[in-house]
């Protein structure tokens, strides 16, 4: 479904974004992972070996314009154009609202809104010139209904929805869609180290019985970054089996 297109993909490391990188692979993109480490990149890069040329590491620091710009060149030099781009790096909180700091209230908000919007606007203007492109971010089911801790987390992801709005009237005219995939409680290693019991206790409160795996978000980022999805744009899908908190 996305055949020869080339694929950023933040937070491309682990958990979903690692499933969003291979998945994107299997179905023939060429594909740039980015993480924060070196170390990280490479550990994940060494599970990829089959896919041989077809995907390259880098880190940069997403709150740097300059180094992300020179990243996504580098990405544009070596495979010609940058189609998608998958806004997925993130980091949640559960922090109490009395606890909280201004400090861990600017991270998440750091990471989850202003990386997103650096990378947004580093892949626009490849994408304008080259005359089109997808950029899908990453919500949550919590960026409808919010949490009752960790305040500044579902505050990041209603933000990353109001992006998503935004661009996808902006940017229309450039022939570039704006999404978001809303995933719900998906197996990545957050929820490896819970208790078995804590884990079944959640499954049994969502409707289609079970926590989301990488792969199920995955497929939605290919839908939309297909051109089956050509005429979706400004949308925020939710991937969570009905749950509802
Ligand atoms: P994860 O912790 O397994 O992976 C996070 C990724 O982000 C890693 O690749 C990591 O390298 C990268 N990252 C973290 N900090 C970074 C930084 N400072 N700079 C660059 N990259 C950084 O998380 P995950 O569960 O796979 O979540 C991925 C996305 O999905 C996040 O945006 C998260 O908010 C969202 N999400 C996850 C769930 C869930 O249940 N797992 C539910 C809803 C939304």
């Amino acid at each position: 479904m996305v055949k020869g297109k080339t694929a950023i993909v933040t937070g491309g490391t682990r958990g979903i974004g690692f499933s969003i990188v291979k998945t994107y692979l299997d179905n023939g993109a060429n594909v740039a992972l980015l993480g924060s480490r070196k170390d990280s990149v490479d550990a994940a890069l060494a599970k990829l070996t089959e896919y041989g040329d077809r995907v390259m590491g880098l880190w940069p620091d997403l709150l740097n314009p300059e180094e992300v710009k020179r990243d996504f060149e580098a990405v544009r030099a070596k495979y010609g154009r940058v189609d998608i781009l998958a806004n997925n790096a993130g980091i949640s909180s559960k922090t109490s609202f009395y606890d909280y700091t201004l400090d861990e209230f600017k991270k998440v908000m750091d990471l989850n809104v202003t990386a997103v919007f650096i990378c947004a606007q580093a892949a626009a203007r490849i994408m304008k010139e080259q005359g089109g492109g997808v950029i899908i971010n990453t919500s949550s089911m919590v960026g409808e209904y919010g949490q009752p801790s960790g305040c500044s987390y579902p505050a990041s992801k209603f933000a990353v929805n109001g992006l998503v709005k935004s661009l996808s009237r902006e940017l229309a005219k450039d022939g570039i869609r704006v999404n978001a995939v809303a995933p719900g409680v998906t197996r990545t290693d957050m929820l490896a180290n819970l208790p078995k019991e804590m884990v079944d206790r959640v499954s049994a409160g969502i409707p289609l019985g079970r926590v989301g795996e990488p792969e199920d978000i995955a497929h939605a980022y290919l839908y939309l970054a297909s051109d089956e999805a050509s005429y979706v744009t400004g949308l925020v899908l939710k991937v969570d089996g009905g749950a509802r908190t």
